[in-house]
């Protein structure tokens, strides 16, 4: 039984099925995908969840896992630019694929010496990539201990190499004099929902993650989505969507099943939480499920998004991904994290998703989505509608600056706020990427596949490895490799097939 039918629920489902277990995924939306949804704004579905798609191997390795090839479910471009990035009326800069293009371009940006501290970045970067790959995001979610073991094993060179002591904008100091260019590498915290004043420089590895390749999805993201429900119910599982969970039944001491919010029960040996741990901490899958996992981390943040359907009009040059910085990355973040409140002045991101990476005009209306972070509270204080209002004039006025201006809206835009991303996704407040990557004790504290109950396993972006589509489906096929694993090691289910890897 799997709850939720997000990403990681989704590859746990189809992996495990691909085992010979019977899977039913039970999903309270009315469909698949979690936080990959669309919204429908005039008529057009807009992309209102992730984006930018990376770690294209993740999805390869899984399709072929499930015996079909990402090439047979999907059509992926690998995009040239991976990013406009604007501050004000100033000059643009855009990020290659293309290390050389991506120097040459810093260099016109801010001078010879920052486009060769953008070379070396790249090379930290790298290392640590390869430092943490295997033994951290393809493995069960190590404890402290035997991280300290594994990290000691690297020897002193490893332990340098994932730089996991200072912050993330401290490491940047080293690379970068240009205030510009630390606010850019500082921004990928936020792909976790971290402050880059808060972060380990670790995770300086999500610039390489996006250098090494950021995709265009032929039909949007959400078709990522419906290709693994797709291939999942290829291969047995049954989707049940609109099917709320309330109760995780236990019975001597391990699961047994699940109780809906019709009152129907379904019994089951395993089940697998895709929604947040927290919501099981919370108490909301019942009294029992509560002893499954201790208190939570603090949360990572949330969104305000407006997908909307306009014609972009200005001498600003759109692309797919763009970035609009604020003036003061630092008063952003004490806005975020040490007053709670939505910043005054935001960085803003654009979706143009009718855009690909090259510079054309798109004649007429064209789908967006816009996005600002803000802090996860939605389950304490919803925002007023004139705070919302406040936030949309300041992150709008700032695309203006940059040239990037839009008429008045045809259609009413979808805003998504933090209250109704906790209520879409239970016991979150908001917060889209599970507990914040603040610290570096901060990937040890994560959620790991297994739980204190036999038989309850997590898989998803708040669990380990981390946030994202590839992060989530990774907790996806190691929450099924735990299962398969307890299985195999019961006498109940020596029978168990294992049909090739996991
Ligand atoms: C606005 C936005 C932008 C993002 N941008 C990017 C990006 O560009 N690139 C990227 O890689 N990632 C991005 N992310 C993050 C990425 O979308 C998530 O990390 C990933 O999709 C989470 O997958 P998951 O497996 O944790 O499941 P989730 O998406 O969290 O889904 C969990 C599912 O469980 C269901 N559920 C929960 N409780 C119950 C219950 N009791 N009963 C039944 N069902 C239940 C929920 O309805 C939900 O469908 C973005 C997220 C958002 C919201």
């Amino acid at each position: 039984m799997v709850i939720g039918a997000g990403v990681g629920g989704l590859v746990s489902a189809l992996l495990l099925a691909r085992q010979g277990i019977e899977v039913v995924v039970l999903e309270r939306a009315p469909k698949v995908g979690g936080k990959m949804r669309q919204v429908d704004v005039a008529g057009r579905a807009i992309d209102a969840g992730p984006t930018v798609m990376t770690m294209r191997w993740v999805l390869e390795e899984i399709f072929s896992a499930a015996g079909t090839s990402l090439h047979a479910e999907l059509t992926l471009r690998r995009a040239e630019i991976l990013a406009r990035h604007a501050w004000g009326e100033g000059p643009t800069l855009d990020l290659y694929a293309n290390l050389d293009r991506s120097v040459e371009a810093i260099s016109t940006f801010a001078g010879r010496a920052e486009g060769e501290g953008y070379r070396r970045f790249c090379a930290y970067t790298q290392r640590i990539y390869d430092t943490v790959q295997k033994p951290f995001l393809c493995s069960e979610r190590p404890s402290l201990t035997s991280a300290m073991a594994a990290v000691g094993s690297l020897g002193i060179q490893g332990m340098l190499d994932i730089d996991g002591h200072r912050t993330l904008w401290k490491a940047l100091g080293e690379f970068f004099q240009d205030a510009r260019l630390r606010q850019l590498f500082g921004r990928y915290a936020t792909y976790c929902g971290s402050s880059p004043f808060l972060a380990p420089a670790t995770l300086n590895v999500i610039a390489q993650v996006e250098r090494d390749g950021v995709y265009l999805v032929e039909g949007g993201m959400y078709r990522v989505a419906e290709a693994l429900a797709r291939v999942a119910e290829r291969h047995g599982v049954t989707i049940r969507c609109g099917e709320h969970v309330t109760e995780l039944v236990v019975a001597s001491s391990r699961v047994a099943g699940v109780r809906l919010a019709s009152g129907e029960r379904l019994e089951a040996d395993l089940v697998v939480h895709n929604g947040d741990p927290a919501a099981l901490f919370q108490g909301m899958l019942g009294a029992q499920g509560k002893r499954a996992l201790p208190a939570p981390a603090e949360r990572s943040l949330s969104a305000v998004t407006w997908a909307f359907v306009a014609e972009a009009r200005g001498a600003y040059p759109l692309t797919r991904h763009n970035v609009f910085f604020s003036k003061d990355y630092h008063e952003e973040f004490r806005d975020l994290i040490s007053r709670g409140t939505l910043p005054r002045e935001p960085t803003v991101y654009v979706c143009a998703q009718d855009r690909d990476d090259g510079d054309h005009a798109h004649p007429g209306p064209e789908r967006f989505l816009c996005l600002v972070n803000a802090p996860a509270r939605g389950d304490q204080r919803a925002l007023t509608t004139s705070e919302i209002k406040q936030c949309e004039t300041a992150a709008f006025s700032l695309l203006e600056r940059a040239g990037l201006v839009f008429p008045p809206f045809a259609a009413p835009p979808v805003v998504t706020t933090p209250s109704e991303f906790d209520r879409m996704f239970p016991a979150t407040g908001g917060a889209l990427y599970g507990p914040a990557s603040h610290g570096w004790r901060s990937p040890f504290v994560r959620a790991a596949s297994r739980t204190k109950i036999p038989g309850l396993y997590l898989a998803g972006g708040a669990a380990h490895p981390g946030a994202g589509v590839p992060m989530a489906a990774l907790s996806g096929r190691l929450c099924a490799k735990a299962v398969i694993e307890d299985l195999a090691s019961t006498s109940r289910s020596r029978e168990t097939v294992m049909r090739g890897g996991i």
